[in-house]
């Protein structure tokens, strides 16, 4: 006969004691510090194949009828983690536009999800939506944008960038688009203009929100890969005459392949002549306004009606949190909110559901607000300063080193390659282009299988460069001084390698 389950008793499953709670978590603590004290003698990242990965974790098992003991589950989980993962916070992770994650991070994520606040609703979170607040405050302030800006924090860069964009939409266009959309007989044609650099998330979001990846006006980028001003306003004038309604411009604070700024404050002046809306991408560059040395563009956030960052990249938040900023307060709530006009006079305080893309919201400001305040201001600038200085030095080495050849530098992004010595001369032959592409591909292959650096790369219009981002707070001058040799040893191994396989075919 089955037991009758006492609830007056209740003791669920899944809950812990106190003590428990302490012994679990002390011992948790102590995993994650031994990893901080070890990253760097550990590889980058596992030399590993799906399947092994697949094979280490059990993939097959199925799910589990029965409960387990928490302590060997949070162990296994560790191991499993810490033996099978990339590492972007090794000093020697220079891929993509991912940053080391701040250590008061990982402890802040733990107290917001003890605490648990829902950020969607301030009665729900009180606290909390005031301390995200004070961070969008504060990340303005950081940047020079208004701070008496409107904004919110969201899952990362791509997302803050379709804010902006939805952002852009309702303010600009000549109808109720929310209602309407963008499909019926008196609809303009909605146009948006950006430059061939421009980052993934803009076909995601002309897709997304109804536009069309075709809405795109591309504009080719110039000889230093920023939007190029001449194309723009003819493209604008041709559309405009073509009945279209030219409403956003987005520039890049800081392109993801070679880290150039767009033409800011001309953008701004273009936007004005024709009413459009400014919005910045500075995802991976907007924190680097901060810098009094930055790229003067980098000074002109404040002439966007919205910018986009990222505190996961350069304020070393641990994934996730990006934050879209905008110059009209009301801006985001325009967009977003669907309570009637009235209920937004009597609410005195943010409720952040209405001016954002989710609902049920977690506390994703505690961990840049706890950073923010552990560097200042002072913390920050001299960290990026520092990113950029050995991405600098990185572009000096390389180009002093004879078998390597370097592309560009701009904010903390180098770009390079391995150029072998019977190459150096003639490597802009059809067939010599094809194969230096394919040799570098092939590096980038065995860098990452080597775990000694990560390295990503980037196309240089038909040249296949590789690409070191420093957005690494623990990158020292060794370990950068240490990356042409590696590049040009492995180098020297994948053209053997590659030249025996011809010889062989
Ligand atoms: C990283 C990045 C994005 C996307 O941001 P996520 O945080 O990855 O969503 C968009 N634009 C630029 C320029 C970026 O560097």
């Amino acid at each position: 006969m089955k037991e009758e389950n006492d609830l007056s008793q209740r003791r669920a499953p899944i809950d812990m004691t106190p003590e428990q709670f302490r012994t679990l978590g002390h011992s948790l603590i102590d995993r994650v510090a031994d990893l901080l004290g070890s990253m760097r003698v550990r590889p980058v990242t596992p030399d590993a194949i799906p399947n092994q990965i697949r094979e280490a974790l059990g993939a097959e098992s199925p799910l589990p009828d029965h409960g387990a003991d928490p302590q060997v589950i949070l162990d296994r989980a560790a191991s499993l983690l810490i033996d099978n993962s990339l590492y972007n916070g090794h000093p020697r992770f220079w891929g993509y536009i991912t940053s080391s994650p701040a250590p008061i991070g990982m402890l802040g994520d733990l107290l917001a999800a003890a605490v648990n606040p829902n950020v969607g609703g301030w009665k729900l979170s009180p606290m909390a939506s005031e301390v995200e607040a004070q961070t969008i405050r504060w990340i303005a302030e950081l940047i020079g944008y208004p701070p008496e800006c409107g904004g919110v924090l969201t899952s990362g860069g791509n997302v803050a960038n379709f804010a902006g964009v939805l952002a852009a939409r309702a303010a600009k266009a000549r109808w109720d688009v929310r209602a309407r959309g963008l499909h019926f007989d008196g609809a303009g044609n909605m146009t948006l203009y950006a430059s061939t650099e421009t980052h993934t998330w803009l076909q995601k979001a002309a897709d997304l929100f109804g536009f069309g990846t075709d809405a795109i006006g591309w504009v080719p980028a110039d000889g230093s890969r920023r939007m190029g001003l001449d194309h723009l306003r003819r493209k604008i004038e041709r559309d405009v005459d073509d009945r279209r309604l030219p409403f956003l411009v987005i520039a890049s604070a800081g392109t993801v392949s070679t880290g150039a700024v767009d033409p800011i404050r001309a953008l701004a002046e273009i936007c004005r002549e024709h009413d459009m809306w400014l919005h910045i991408d500075g995802a991976y560059g907007g924190f680097a306004a901060a810098l009094p040395e930055a790229p003067e563009d980098l000074h002109c956030l404040e002439l966007a009606d919205s910018v986009a960052v990222d505190p996961h990249k350069w304020l070393y938040a641990p994934l996730e949190a990006g934050c879209v900023l905008v110059r009209d307060p009301d801006a985001l709530h325009n967009a977003f909110s669907y309570h009637p006009p009235y209920y937004h006079f009597e609410q005195e305080a943010i409720n952040y559901f209405d001016h954002g893309l989710q609902n049920s919201r977690g506390f994703r400001a505690l961990k840049v607000w706890l950073a923010l305040q552990q560097v200042g201001r002072e913390g920050y600038v001299r960290m990026i300063r520092d990113d950029i200085g050995l991405a600098e030095a990185l572009y000096r080495r390389v180009s002093q080193t004879p078998e390597l050849q370097a592309f560009t530098q701009a904010l903390s992004i180098t770009t390079f390659r391995y150029l072998p010595p019977d190459y150096q001369g003639h490597e802009e032959s059809p067939a010599a282009s094809e194969y230096l592409n394919q040799l570098n591909e092939e590096i980038l292959v065995r860098l990452e299988r080597g775990g000694e650096v990560f390295l990503s790369n980037a196309m240089i219009g038909e040249i296949y460069a590789l690409r070191a981002c420093v957005v690494n707070f623990r990158t020292t001058l060794q370990d950068i001084e240490a990356l042409p040799e590696i590049v040009v040893r492995v180098g020297q191994e994948a053209d053997r390698a590659l030249r025996s396989q011809a010889r062989i075919l």
